[in-house]
């Protein structure tokens, strides 16, 4: 069995890692940035901005003050806190900076889904997106730059992980999102499924949550909190333990492990059987039923076949599926489904009682999937179309 890469040292038994993503899974348990120099406000906690404050000596109640500025009146710059001495507002700025991250690229789709690049102060760039649905404002975010994974047909993990991200760069991509939303509207839903591979970044994507979740920060419902992940066991089972109501989504792509081999360079070490199990534990612990995602790869997955033996999977566990059509790649030979093969494929699960949806693409003429629109302003050799890590929430 596969041991978590997340867990260090143990991610030498993963053949085929690359490097750097071996050394930065060793970090990644550790704080990712030191709270006190070189954090950015995001990376704080009501509880550690008042230790912070308490060494400047500042009264506790100027903290409540910060974060109902930030986080519920939508506050860009400390400037504007005109309840703050302009000392303190002067110091925050200078020692604690509130965005550091710059948008380098706005692209916004005919449907209304829009794209953010951002740059970061090392130069690393990572991309979060917003899809409006009717009410429903979802922001998908990243939380590393690259991937370590490189599944076959995704353009995340081209170039493999160039480095975690820490907290707060992951809640300011969230809080940037929400900005495009206008004051009258606030963001309802977040997923986890731009760059990177959530849990092999566990802590800052825990720490991520928590704030987007909590009262003093995003305030947004675990329910409404979607985390995808290529599926570490290890991690899912600690996930699990945190005992959260978030949703959970596997990306499981193929029904045998012999196929998901071919697909996913991570499920050589681990079975079907581990994550499924590790998914029942998930259930157990939060009474929340995984969500199955399940690429449709034209010719290659998405035969009744296929759909027959997901749907034997999906009785195994508490689960449904979420079909998503690929959107091709430039540069890689996987193809789109036909309209049929969805819905054969669609039709065979529901004829089996499985819960199954079909995820719509979102912002097809732009460059809708994380990991495509950094790719080209990185003006790599490798020309990507559109890809759809943003699609769509699983909810
Ligand atoms: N690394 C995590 C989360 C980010 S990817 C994971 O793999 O789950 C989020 C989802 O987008 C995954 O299910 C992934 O398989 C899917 N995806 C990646 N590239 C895609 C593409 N070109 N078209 C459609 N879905 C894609
Ligand atoms: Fe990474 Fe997810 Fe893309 Fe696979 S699908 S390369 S795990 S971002």
């Amino acid at each position: 069995m596969i041991r978590d890469p997340e867990n260090g040292p143990q991610a030498s038994h993963i053949t085929q890692l690359p490097r750097d993503a071996e050394s930065s899974f060793a970090d990644s348990d550790s704080p990712t940035v030191a709270l006190s120099t070189g954090a950015g406000f995001f990376d704080h906690t009501p509880q550690s901005l008042r230790e912070l404050l308490a060494s400047w000596k500042e009264p506790r109640f100027r903290v409540d003050q910060i974060f109902t500025w930030v986080y519920r009146d939508g506050a860009v710059e400390y400037g504007a806190m005109s309840n703050l001495p302009a000392k303190l507002r002067e110091r925050l700025a200078g020692e604690l900076p509130l965005f550091r991250s710059e948008v380098i690229q706005k692209q916004r789709s005919n449907d209304g889904t829009f794209k953010l690049l951002l740059c970061w102060p090392d130069a690393a760039t990572s991309e979060c997106v917003l899809i409006p649905d009717g009410e429903r404002r979802t922001a998908c975010i990243s939380t590393q730059v690259g991937c370590p994974v490189g599944c076959v047909f995704c353009a995340s993990g081209l170039g493999g992980l160039q480095r975690q991200l820490s907290p707060g760069e992951i809640i300011e991509q969230a809080v940037r999102v929400r900005q495009l939303c206008g004051s009258n509207a606030r963001l309802s839903n977040i997923v986890f499924m731009g760059l990177g591979e959530p849990l092999a970044n566990y802590r800052a994507t825990l720490h991520a949550i928590r704030t987007i979740n909590a009262d003093w920060g995003l305030g947004i419902g675990a329910r409404k909190i979607t985390v995808s992940t290529v599926g570490l066991p290890l991690q899912i089972r600690r996930l699990a333990d945190e005992k959260l109501q978030i949703t959970l989504a596997l990306s499981l792509h193929a029904p045998t492990d012999e196929l998901r081999r071919k697909l996913i360079p991570w499920a050589e070490r681990v079975t079907i059987e581990e994550l499924i199990e590790a998914c029942r534990y998930y259930f157990e612990q939060t009474g929340r039923e995984v969500t199955l995602e399940y690429i449709l790869l034209g010719g290659e997955n998405d035969q009744t076949g296929h759909a027959d033996a997901l749907a034997d999977i999906v009785h195994n566990m508490r689960g449904n599926v979420n079909l998503i059509p690929y959107n091709p790649v430039e540069g890689l030979p996987y193809l789109r489904p036909t309209d049929e093969a969805v819905n054969r494929f669609l039709s065979t699960l529901k004829g089996r009682s499985v819960n199954a949806h079909v995820r719509n693409s979102r912002g097809l003429d732009i460059d809708s999937a994380c990991g495509q629109l950094r790719r080209r302003e990185s003006s790599k050799p490798v020309t990507l179309g559109i890809s759809s890590l943003a699609n769509g929430p699983t909810k």
